[in-house]
Parts: structure tokens; sequence; C-alpha cells
């Protein structure tokens, strides 16, 4: 399999996750000093191989016949700030937009937001494919696998494709917790302390023997 085929892959089984309407959204995976990244205007449910273009680390388009995606600077942006990042998601899925189009943060309502690293920041609204949208994102990942987009959706990020889509599904399922909880009453948010309790419980299970680094899973 060649990293557009994963592109793709990865592509058609977020929209099959219901993550992906349309057109919006881009995906991709870096490739050592390349990028395989979704094309501007691919309806992504249906993404082949030949809807992904490889860039270099400038932006510079090195494959393919059609333009990167619009927001290629916030992906080749995490890629240099993150070296352990192996593969970048960005989505418009539908709960994460919803929560971020009201929240500043998305508290930890459940011990699997541990997963992406803790509460999810909200970067502030800019303008789709700016460089403004790309440093506010790039700074709300900070010990982060994911980030919510002001009135605009969601970034995931992992080691490689398969974690990155998992985060996506994730932050989705947990943007629509908070929502359903929400609608019940004041959510309870888990303390530090919990939180702490959760990453001890976790190493004592023998999932620690080696240190997790920030980009591994911890659950
Ligand atoms: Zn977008």
């Amino acid at each position: 399999m060649s990293a557009r085929d994963d592109v793709a892959a990865a592509c058609r089984r977020l929209a099959a996750e219901g993550l992906l309407v349309g057109t919006a959204g881009n995906v991709s995976v870096r490739v050592r000093d390349l990028v395989a990244v979704t094309a501007s205007g691919v309806v992504l449910a249906d993404c082949r191989p030949h809807d992904v273009v490889l860039v270099d680390h400038d932006g510079v388009l090195v494959d393919g016949g059609r333009q990167p995606t619009s927001e290629l600077g916030l992906h080749l942006g995490v890629y240099a700030d993150r070296p352990t990042v192996g593969a970048v998601v960005h989505t418009h899925a539908p709960w994460s937009t919803a929560v971020a189009c009201v929240l500043d943060e998305l508290p930890v309502l459940h011990y699997q937001q541990l997963l992406l690293g803790g509460a999810v920041r909200v970067a502030p609204y800019a303008t789709f494919g700016s460089a403004a949208l790309a440093t506010s994102v790039r700074a709300a990942l900070e010990d982060r696998q994911a980030a919510l987009m002001a009135n605009h959706g969601s970034v995931a990020v992992g080691a490689g494709l398969d974690q990155a889509v998992e985060h996506a599904v994730l932050l989705e399922w947990l943007a629509a917790l908070h929502h359903r909880a929400s609608a019940l009453g004041t959510p309870r948010v888990l303390t530090d302390a919990e939180q702490e309790d959760v990453v001890r419980a976790v190493l004592s299970r023998g999932y620690g023997t080696v240190p997790p680094t920030p980009e591994e899973n911890i659950l």
C-alpha cells in the first residue's frame, strides 16, 4: 500500500464514521521528507489515490495533478512543531463542530479523553486556510492529540493515520457525550486528582512498562 492509498482509505473510513460531509475536511500523512495530502475539492467519501498529492515540507507540489488542500499550511505547521506526529486529520464532524461553536474548551467528562491529553482546547475563529488559523490551531494542539476550531471543526493527530483517525472519532464521541450530558443537567467534570488516578491505574496494569511518550496511547 502506498501513502496515497493509505490517505484515501483513511478518508473513506472517516466518511463511513459520519465525520465527513462532502468535500469538507482533509487528511495527510508524513512520508519521510514529503507529505501525502488530500487535494482541494475532493469528495472524501469517494477518495481515491489520484485524489492525494505529494508535497515537500515547504508546500511545493512534488507529484499529483491537482492543488493540495487549502489547509496545507496547518498540516505542514503541525509536522514542523511535532516531529513524532505522522498524520493529521481535519474534519467538520457534526458534534465536534457544534461544541466548537459554543465552548472555549471541551472538559474531561470521561476518562477516555485522557487519550487526547486532557481538556481539548478550542482555537479562536479565523478564516479557513489562513495563516492565523494555522497558528492558533497549532497552539491549541500543544501537548494534545486533538483540538477544536471555533465555528469550524476539529483536528486530530497521531503517530500514524490509524491513530489520527481513532483520535478524530474519539473526539467526535466525546463532543456528542458532552451534548447529551448537558441536556440532562450540568455535567460533572473529572478532577485533576481523578485524572491522575486514571493514569496511575493504567500504569499499574502493566501498560506502562515502557514510559509513554506524548504521542503514545496510555489507555
Ligand atoms: Zn475545514
